[in-house]
């Protein structure tokens, strides 16, 4: 891990791994935080430089932070401290101890997107998520590992190596967020930012036992995000909690003028949402999410929330999503292609690596991305531009976009007979460190219940929902309509409660 200080210098900080400890730690509440803060019963400054003394034990181990960002979080703490020592109401997140994934641009720190590509690339500005929280008044820690590129279902592709998620280190954390949510369960920040573009926010939500949000595409401004699909990529929080991940999107959500896709529907108040009782929802089971290829251990807690969410008055109805078969293919196709194209502006001629043997313009630009990018990302530029090549790509891209819409048209008309729809967020929970590294389709295979929102560009969330015998959290998927958070807040909350014991 590289320590940043504000005048660009990085030092190498290598810890013995620890492993003793309270290593899965809950992070205490926004509400906590922010009312103990703002009566002086606690600094912001303390709560900063505690979180730095946790991410200095745990993080050799966990690897979740690339970067920190000591000095400028000291001086966002700093100046809570002061609005709080005046008496002056605090900003929405004042004082709270947030992480960033590595694909957002964050003044002052460097962004790799888990690439070699981007090693010292150093962005002059914030995403406009990160600009949302600073001006929330979050104490912005570092930067979170991801996989390269934000491609991948385990962080095993990051460049930077892999994340351990907390629960069981041999583990992987899911992807390709891995830090963002390994750092939440771990207690190394209250919040984090992640990406999702085919299950990358709720998949390691899941394997982590935290609640992560996929905003309605629109809905969280893209500006500043280093892009992998364009038309599936989209930024959400994670949190230990459903209302601290509503509070966090109500600072996020909202239309930016500087990302021509962002939306100007008004935002709700997510964070009431999630105190209305559920009583009288329609939820939509949709039977093609609990066929061949679920673990039966995760079926059973995901059954176990669906029976919780009937108990509180729920109408539990079995929907079909019947081309949900396709979403695999689609999104592979669709996400690919995207890729290729984003990806050409790295050929070292503005960002990132340069390679130091090229003899002329053409190889400058092979032998930089050839150094550059790794094996995951190599393999999805070949496949997007195989895609859109001349003579495939009616056969391919077209009939993808044209099955992708059949997908988005029938959860239109599921959303027209049911509020929200329950699945399981992944088919299994966390899996061993390498375990499928080796197999790329069988990591593709299990994006089978998150790709399908991706491409619809409905909202989605995971909430956690017990876990198997050996102690992994199982996460509970949540989807709905267009602009629906409200609903899928309420949903969440009310599973929430039951596996927190309170009566709903
Ligand atoms: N696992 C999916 C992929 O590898 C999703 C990644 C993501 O959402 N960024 O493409």
């Amino acid at each position: 891990m590289r320590e940043e200080h504000e005048d660009g210098s990085a030092k190498l900080t290598i810890n013995p791994p620890e492993t003793s400890g309270q290593l899965l730690e809950k992070p205490r509440s926004i509400r906590a935080l922010r009312t103990a803060i703002r009566e002086g019963n606690e600094s912001a400054t303390a709560v900063a430089e505690g979180y730095f003394a946790r991410i200095e034990r745990y993080n050799p181990l966990l690897n979740a932070y690339l970067s920190l960002t000591r000095d400028q979080a000291l001086e966002q703490a700093a100046a809570i401290d002061a609005l709080a020592g005046k008496g002056d109401p605090l900003p929405p997140l004042g004082g709270v101890p947030v992480g960033v994934k590595d694909v957002l641009a964050m003044r002052g720190a460097p962004a790799t997107a888990g690439s070699r590509i981007l090693e010292g690339y150093r962005p002059p500005y914030d995403a406009t998520a990160v600009a949302r929280l600073r001006k929330a008044g979050a104490v912005l820690l570092g930067k979170l590992n991801c996989d390269e590129f934000a491609m991948g279902s385990s962080n095993e592709n990051s460049a930077y190596g892999p994340v351990r998620n907390p629960v069981d280190t041999e583990r992987v954390p899911g992807g390709s967020s891995g830090g963002s949510a390994a750092a939440v369960a771990a207690n190394l920040a209250v919040v984090t930012l992640g990406t999702d573009t085919g299950g990358s926010i709720r998949q390691p939500a899941s394997f982590c036992g935290v609640v992560g949000v996929l905003p309605t595409y629109g809905r969280v401004s893209r500006y500043g995000l280093i892009a992998f699909a364009s038309s599936l990529d989209r930024v959400g929080p994670f949190a230990a909690s459903v209302e601290d991940a509503a509070q966090v999107l109500c600072v996020l959500a909202g239309h930016d003028s500087l990302d021509a896709t962002s939306a100007t529907q008004p935002v709700d108040d997510y964070a009431t949402a999630t105190e209305r009782d559920v009583k009288g929802m329609r939820i939509g089971i949709p039977e093609e999410y609990f066929g061949e290829g679920l673990d039966p251990e995760v079926r059973a807690a995901v059954e176990t929330g669906i029976d919780a969410l009937r108990a509180q008055g729920c109408e539990i109805r079995r929907i079909h999503l019947k081309h949900t078969q396709y979403a695999i293919p689609v999104y592979y196709l669709v996400a690919t292609a995207e890729a290729s194209a984003n990806l050409a502006r790295f050929d070292g001629v503005r960002f990132g690596h340069r390679s130091k043997s090229a003899t002329n313009l053409s190889s400058m630009y092979r032998l930089s991305r050839e150094e550059g990018f790794g094996a995951e990302v190599k393999r999805r530029i070949l496949l997007g531009t195989y895609a859109l090549s001349a003579g495939y790509y009616d056969a391919y891209y077209r009939k993808a976009q044209q099955v992708r819409r059949i997908l988005a048209e029938e959860f239109m008309a599921a959303f027209g007979e049911v509020d929200a729809i329950v699945a399981p967020t992944a088919p299994t929970a966390a899996f061993r460190l390498g375990e499928k590294s080796e197999d790329p389709l069988a990591m593709y295979l299990a994006d089978i219940y998150t790709v399908t929102a991706s491409l619809a560009g409905i909202c989605g969330l995971s909430v956690p929902c017990g876990a198997t015998a050996a102690g992994l959290p199982v996460g509970l998927q949540v989807l709905g309509p267009h602009f629906g958070e409200s609903a899928i807040f309420r949903v969440a909350a009310g599973v929430e409660r039951a596996m927190n014991g309170v009566d709903a």
